[in-house]
């Protein structure tokens, strides 16, 4: 495989921490961002701050053809037909909360479908709004780390569904779900279905047209873009059905003292303002991947991982959780005899940042048995160097603690 030509592009790799050359391997907790996104951040702020939508005045202009044009960008990035669907939230959490939310305010009774792979920002807020509305709330079971499809099917076809949300890659094992498959399913059986698509975005072609799926979710900063920026993708006919569940400026058509109507799509679900620059930088990250072979960048990036998982499968006492058919982006071990959070933090020591414990996910962990694990998550700016420096330090910190566990 050719060398890296992404990684100069992202200053922050070149960090020492305690002397050594820092090695960041938790890039599903979050992603760096290259300097082309950092500067347009900070040329927004210096050169054309201004509110969107709002006054006649050129900076207000600027910031709101930028912020628009970003908007263009996500529609064809995720080829969504209209950019009416595109909606800007504060991140994935945010995005799946109000969807959430507004469903739990229907009376039609329907149940709301997840699964036991899903991360808590896709898992409480079902359980949270089927609590208050009545609805029934199914949890759909995972076997090694596989979503079990026929489980699933008996669900829908045993029960009124309105909704199932599932992700699209799990952030603990990193299992690629047949999304596809679940969309068919649940549209078969007449219920809607959201993909949590926060570790698929940046790993995985998203095409949502092709996909068929009524919401996906995601946020900026998973995907080489700042932090405080999400996307609620919808169809618009979905999006039309659903009542707005928070409220203010710039998401209403008439204010009287009885009653409000609301704007149009997508600004009756963007209340208040957004996270101006976080957007524009957004925008700046879907720029850098479309104009770096973004195929390539995901060809390299399934390279390196397969890389890590044989590397990492090799080394004595460690048990990878579960073997997917297909992953992308996460790769969580446990280790006999050595505690996950004495290995990372032992890790960290060497430079080296990877996550551990539930990774927000406690009902994947608990089909395997184990309260924490430690996971690695490289991205395309990681080196092969950088995953042979881990592993052989692993190693050693296995050898190590499992000597003073005895
Ligand atoms: N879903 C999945 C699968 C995730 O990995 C994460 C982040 N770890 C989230 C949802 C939540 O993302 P955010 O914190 O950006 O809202």
């Amino acid at each position: 495989m050719q060398e890296n030509i992404w990684r100069k592009d992202f200053p922050i790799l070149e960090t020492k921490v305690y002397g050594k050359p820092l090695i960041y391997l938790d890039n599903g907790a979050t992603s760096q961002m290259p300097s082309q996104v950092i500067n347009r951040i900070y040329e927004h702020y210096q050169k054309e701050h201004g509110n969107i939508h709002r006054g006649i005045h050129y900076l207000s202009e600027e910031s709101t053809k930028a912020v628009e044009d970003t908007r263009e960008l996500v529609k064809n990035y995720i080829n969504a037909k209209n950019v009416e669907s595109i909606i800007f939230t504060q991140n994935t959490t945010d995005s799946i909360n109000i969807v959430a939310a507004s469903i739990g305010l229907e009376n039609d009774g329907g149940g709301i479908v997840t699964t036991e792979m899903e991360h808590h920002s896709n898992f409480v807020p079902w359980q949270q709004a089927c609590k208050h509305s009545g609805r029934q709330f199914f949890v759909s079971p995972v076997v090694d780390g596989e979503l079990d499809i026929d489980e699933l099917e008996n669900i829908l076809k045993n029960n009124s569904i309105r909704l199932v949300a599932c992700a699209h890659v799990s952030n603990v094992t990193g299992t690629v779900n047949p999304i596809k498959r679940v969309i068919e399913l649940a549209h078969k059986y007449g219920a809607e279905v959201l993909i949590d698509g926060a570790q698929g975005i940046l790993h995985l072609p998203v095409d949502v047209e092709e996909l068929g799926c009524d919401y996906y979710c995601f946020s900026a900063h998973k995907m080489i873009g700042p932090t405080g920026v999400g996307v609620l993708y919808g169809k618009t006919d979905c999006l039309e059905k659903l009542e707005p569940v928070r409220y203010g400026g710039g998401m209403v058509d008439e204010v009287l003292e009885e009653n409000t109507t609301w704007g149009n799509l997508p600004y009756r679900f963007e209340a208040g303002t957004p996270n101006i620059g976080g957007i524009i930088g957004l925008g700046e990250a879907i720029k850098y991947l479309m104009e770096h072979d973004v195929e390539l960048i995901r060809k390299y990036e399934d390279y390196l991982l397969n890389y890590a998982y044989e590397k990492i499968s090799s080394i004595e006492h460690v048990k990878i959780l579960g073997h997917p058919a297909k992953r992308a982006g996460a790769i969580s071990f446990v280790v006999d005899g050595a505690h996950p959070y004495d290995i990372a933090s032992m890790l960290d020591k060497a430079g080296i940042a990877v996550r551990s414990g539930s990774h927000c996910a406690q009902p994947i962990l608990r089909t395997f048995d184990v309260t924490a694990t430690v996971r690695v998550t490289p991205n395309f700016y990681n080196t092969r160097e950088e995953i042979d420096y881990f592993c052989q330090t692993l190693d050693k910190v296995i050898n190590m603690l499992r000597k003073y566990s005895i």
